[in-house]
């Protein structure tokens, strides 16, 4: 039976119960206003656990002072189907002062992972994100965690996160679900005027274009960057905020490619940033 749980107690409770029960409890924290990219994610905890809780808040510790933590949107009844229908058990969805309360003062940082890139855009942000991760990670006592490719980063600082603390929780990391044109699904691309979604397209563009120009022989990292901030450049809308190949594990920039490399963007389609990153092979 579907049900919606908003005390962090009583949460904990529940699943307290269900691992007395040697249940598999798998779990996909997001922030609503689900899409198709949060659904395979409750899907795919669907297919290996006995018990799927999916989480939905809005985290006011990962928005910077300037961000869209207000306007976030929160169709919380849509949400709520879409849980469901995709599989989920539990919606767990507390409050902010649920969560914390009056006095809370932790945090968790995952320091150096969690200072490049995003973190470097977004100072704070990490942090943010590691300290509500690992407090629902506590309530909601997780078998297996499913996170997005999508959010590539993220999902690098919570495998951090969970080795460094020594968290009992597997993880799993999903492709990236994107419209027919490309696009990354992402809640913020409901911010995007008709005309701006369609430029936004070129995010992925530039990363096919890269991964096209690897295929070929290119070993450079140099030549590539500035070919995809010449393509991005020649979108009206779009400022990049930054543009980086880098190994897939630590994040650092590569210059010579080899084995395996990250492409990582970041770019403002007007008022919205969007991110995006491919994997590519390198033969
Ligand atoms: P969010 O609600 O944006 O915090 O995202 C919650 C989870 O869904 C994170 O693990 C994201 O990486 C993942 N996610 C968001 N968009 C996508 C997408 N287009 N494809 C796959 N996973 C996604």
């Amino acid at each position: 039976m579907f049900q919606i749980i908003r005390s962090a107690r009583r949460m904990a409770a529940t699943a307290e119960r269900l691992r007395l029960r040697r249940k598999r409890i798998g779990f996909v924290p997001t922030m609503g206003a689900l899409h198709e990219g949060h659904c395979s994610l409750i899907r795919a905890a669907r297919a290996k656990n006995d018990v799927v809780i999916a989480s939905l808040f809005v985290n006011p510790l990962q928005f910077g002072p300037h961000e869209d933590f207000r306007r976030y949107p929160r169709p919380f009844r849509k949400d709520a189907q879409m849980a469901r229908a995709a599989g989920a058990d539990v919606l767990f969805a507390p409050s902010a002062k649920e969560l914390y309360p009056e006095g809370f003062q932790t945090s968790v940082e995952v320091e150096k992972l969690g200072r490049r890139w995003e973190g470097a855009s977004r100072p704070g942000h990490f942090r943010g994100v590691a300290t509500v991760v690992a407090l629902l990670f506590e309530i909601t006592r997780p078998t297996c965690a499913y996170f997005g490719q999508k959010d590539y980063q993220q999902a690098l600082v919570i495998q951090r996160l969970i080795a460094d603390l020594h968290l009992p929780i597997k993880m799993a990391i999903l492709p990236t679900v994107r419209e027919p044109d490309g696009l990354a699904m992402s809640s913020r691309n409901a911010y995007l005027t008709a005309d701006q979604r369609r430029q936004a397209t070129v995010l992925f563009e530039v990363l096919r274009w890269a991964q096209a120009e690897i295929r070929s022989g290119q070993r450079q990292a140099a030549p590539l960057i500035e070919g995809m901030r010449r393509r991005l450049s020649e979108a009206p809308a779009a400022r990049i905020d930054y543009v980086a190949i880098v190994e897939p594990r630590h994040l650092e920039p590569v210059w010579r490619l080899r084995g395996r490399v990250a492409l990582l963007l970041a770019v403002w389609i007007g008022a919205t940033r969007l991110i995006d990153n491919l994997l590519v092979d390198v033969r």
